[in-house]
């Protein structure tokens, strides 16, 4: 999915572009590792099948397409009609045949990449809404996508984990996951550690007397951040060792 001919020169951009690119082709290998008939079974993700994050991120691609047309006409399309309409397409889209819904995610990947080529420089600053009500700047559907692509890859569970994931979107990911819990005050008493960098990093409630410490590498902290595990991850309590790691304050 190479694009030579972006009409932004923004570096920055370019480089953003370039993990969402990158996030696409390796969803799109995962998904093609499956058949047929393992796309009936099972994902990460409570009660969706495979089918169900197949049709997500096809429908994904669409509505963040239509932010695209927003910031290039100015005229207002939201990504979905109301939160209803949405988990109804992808109810519907989870039925579609292999083909079709093998086809639903190539189509509206390549559609959105069109779309994000040819938007003018300028109305890249152009303001759009998310489908929380978010107004932000169309620069940021560029990152929307690259989360959905590359945590959905993992949620498929054909064999990706947060491991593949590049350090620089897991930094983000996580820097959007505590910012949303501090926002909501539901980090209470957590400290989040990332260990095996340069320098430690640390978030949450820093102010803490005697807090819950989560630690563990990159990849396994914001696995555990997203809900989604607790393996590579450790927890103590005034340092004292946890045998239970608690369950992270929900992300969305
Ligand atoms: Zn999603």
């Amino acid at each position: 999915m190479a694009a030579r001919t972006d009409q932004t020169g923004d570096p920055k951009l370019l480089e953003q572009l370039l993990q969402a690119r990158r996030g696409t082709a390796f969803f799109a290998r995962k998904l093609n590792e499956l058949t047929d008939a393992d796309l009936d079974g099972a994902s990460l993700l409570p009660g969706w099948t495979r089918r169900h994050v197949a049709a997500h991120i096809g429908y994904n691609a669409r509505a963040i397409a239509r932010l695209i047309d927003w910031a290039a006409t100015g005229v207002e399309t939201p990504m979905y009609a109301s939160p209803e309409a949405r988990n109804q397409e992808i109810e519907f889209g989870a039925t579609l045949s292999p083909i079709a819904l093998r086809n639903l995610f190539d189509h509206s990947a390549v559609h959105l990449n069109v779309e994000w080529r040819d938007l003018p420089p300028d109305a890249w600053h152009h303001k759009v809404k998310t489908a929380q009500g978010r107004v932000v700047p169309a620069e940021e559907t560029v990152w929307m996508r690259t989360r959905e692509v590359w945590v959905h890859a993992v949620d498929l569970d054909s064999g990706a984990t947060f491991e593949d994931i590049p350090a620089p979107v897991l930094e983000r990911l996580l820097k959007d996951i505590t910012t949303a819990w501090a926002t909501r005050g539901t980090d209470a008493g957590l400290l989040v550690r990332v260990s095996g960098q340069e320098a430690r990093q640390e978030s949450g409630d820093s102010r803490a007397d005697g807090p819950v410490a989560v630690s563990g590498r990159l990849a396994g902290v914001v696995q555990w951040a997203t809900g989604r595990g607790t393996t590579g991850v450790t927890a103590t309590e005034r340092s004292a060792p946890l045998d239970e790691i608690p369950a992270a304050p929900k992300w969305i």
